[in-house]
C-alpha cells in the first residue's frame, strides 16, 4: 500500500488563542503530592464540598422515572423552571422578571458567561474585566476575538472597580463589562451604591453589564448580597448570571440562568439553539424544587461558611497572619508573606505543608501578592491547614 502523507491536525486560531488554564498545573501538582500518599488539604479550588440537600436529590429520583423527561426538553428549557427562578428573584430581591422573555436557562453559569461575549462582541471589540477576576470571562472574550481591558481591584478600593480611573479612550470603546459580587477571588461584597454607580457609568458609556452573581446566596455578618437587577435601570442595560452550583451545592448538576434584559436573553437563547437542546428535564424538575422548596438549606449553608470563616480567621490570627475577612462568597484573599510571590508561596505551601492554595497571579496581574483559600473543608481541617502553614515560620 502506498504510504499516506503524514496527516496534520491544524487547530483553528480560535483554539490556539484560548487563555492558558493556569490552575491545571496546580491541580496536577496537588494530585502528584497526594499520589505520594501525603495527606493533602485542598483549599485551592472552588468546588463545594457538601452534598446537595436530600429533598432536591429526591425530586430528581422521582423525575427520572417520568417518561415526559425522557424526550428532548423544549429548546430553551421548561417554562416551570423559568417561573421558579422568577419567583425566587421576586421573593429574595423584589425583582420582577418575565419568565418567558427575561430568563434563559444555562448549563451552569459558566456557559452563559462565555456565551455573552460571543453574542455581543465582534473581533476587536473592547470588554472590561475585573483584575483579579474569574478566568472564564477571558475565555469567552478570546473566543469572540474581543479585546480585554482590565479594571484593577485593590484593597484600598474595597476590591471594587474605580470607574473614574478608566481612561475615556477605553470607556468610550467598551461594549461589554463584567462585575462579580460577592467576588471571586477577593471575597469582597458590594452594596446598592456600587450597582448604582455601575448603572450610571454603563448607561452613560453604552456598555452592556454582565453581573456574575454566582455567590449571591453567600453573605456574612447578617448582610444579604444585593442583586444588580435591584438597581433602577439595570434591566435596560444588562443581565445577571445566577447559578444553583453554590446556593444549593449543585455544582455537578450544571444549572444556571441569565436574567434581565430581554434582548440579551433572546441572543443567549439563540446561540444555545445552535449549541444544545436544553438540560435533561429531570434536572430541570429538581432545579425547580430547589428554587421553590424550603430555603432553610440555603441559610444553613451560608451559616456553615461563616462558621468556617471565623474558625479560619481565629487560626490565622494565632499564627500572626493578618488579613481582611471576606464579606461574602466562600473565598478568603490573603496577602502572601514577605519575600514570596503568590506562586512561590503556593508552591511552598504544597511542597512543605501539603496545603493547596491558589496563587493570586492566576486571576490577573493585580492578584499578585495574594493567595486565595476556599472555605471548602470542615473547621478542623481549615485549622489544621493554617497550623501547617504556621509551621513554615513565615508569619508574625
Ligand atoms: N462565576 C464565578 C465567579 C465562579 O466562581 C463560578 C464557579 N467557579 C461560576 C461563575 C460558574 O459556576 P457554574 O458554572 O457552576 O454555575
Amino acid at each position: 500500500m502506498e504510504q499516506t502523507k503524514s496527516f496534520k491536525i491544524d487547530p483553528a486560531s480560535r483554539m490556539t488563542g484560548l487563555p492558558k488554564q493556569f490552575f491545571a498545573d496546580l491541580t496536577r501538582k496537588a494530585a502528584a503530592q497526594a499520589a505520594k500518599g501525603r495527606d493533602v488539604i485542598n483549599l485551592g479550588q472552588g468546588n463545594p464540598d457538601l452534598p446537595t440537600p436530600p429533598h432536591i436529590v429526591k425530586a430528581l429520583q422521582e423525575a427520572a422515572t417520568n417518561p415526559v423527561y425522557h424526550r428532548y426538553a423544549p429548546f430553551s428549557g421548561f417554562l416551570f423552571l423559568k417561573e421558579a427562578i422568577a419567583r425566587r428573584y421576586k421573593e429574595d430581591y423584589g425583582v420582577e422578571l418575565d419568565p418567558e422573555k427575561e430568563v434563559a436557562i444555562l448549563f451552569g453559569g459558566k456557559t452563559g458567561l462565555v456565551e455573552i461575549s460571543q453574542c455581543l462582541l465582534n473581533p476587536g471589540d473592547v470588554c472590561l474585566v475585573p483584575d483579579p477576576g474569574y478566568p472564564d470571562y477571558w475565555s469567552g472574550i478570546a473566543l469572540a476575538g474581543g479585546r480585554m481591558e482590565y479594571m484593577p481591584l485593590t484593597a484600598a478600593g474595597g476590591f471594587l472597580p474605580d470607574y473614574d480611573a478608566i481612561p475615556s479612550g477605553i470607556a468610550d470603546k467598551a461594549k461589554l463589562m463584567f462585575v462579580n459580587y460577592p467576588n471571586n477571588p477577593t471575597g469582597a461584597a458590594a452594596g446598592p451604591d456600587f450597582y448604582k454607580r455601575t448603572v450610571e457609568f454603563a448607561s452613560r458609556q453604552g456598555i452592556v453589564v454582565a453581573s456574575d452573581f454566582a455567590y449571591g446566596a453567600i453573605g456574612f455578618d447578617g448582610v444579604q448580597p444585593v442583586s444588580f437587577l435591584q438597581t433602577p435601570g439595570a434591566k435596560e442595560i444588562g443581565v445577571e448570571f445566577y447559578t444553583l452550583s453554590k446556593s444549593y451545592n449543585m455544582a455537578g448538576w450544571r444549572v444556571g440562568f441569565a436574567l434581565g434584559n430581554a434582548e440579551i436573553v433572546s441572543l443567549i437563547n439563540l446561540i444555545q439553539d445552535h449549541y444544545y437542546c436544553s438540560l435533561f428535564g429531570g434536572i430541570q424538575a429538581a432545579a425547580a424544587e430547589a428554587l421553590t422548596g424550603s430555603q432553610a438549606c440555603v441559610r444553613e449553608l451560608a451559616a456553615t461558611y461563616e462558621r468556617r470563616r471565623d474558625a479560619l480567621f481565629a487560626a490565622l490570627a494565632s499564627i500572626g497572619w493578618q488579613a481582611e475577612k471576606p464579606g461574602g462568597s466562600f473565598f478568603c484573599w490573603l496577602p502572601v508573606p514577605n519575600g514570596h510571590t503568590s506562586a512561590s508561596f503556593a508552591d511552598l505551601a504544597l511542597e512543605k505543608a501539603d496545603v493547596v492554595i491558589a496563587p493570586g497571579i492566576g486571576f490577573g496581574t493585580h492578584g499578585e501578592g495574594y493567595v486565595r483559600l476556599g472555605l471548602l473543608a470542615p473547621e478542623a481541617r481549615l485549622e489544621e491547614a493554617v497550623g501547617r502553614l504556621g509551621s513554615l515560620g513565615l508569619f508574625g
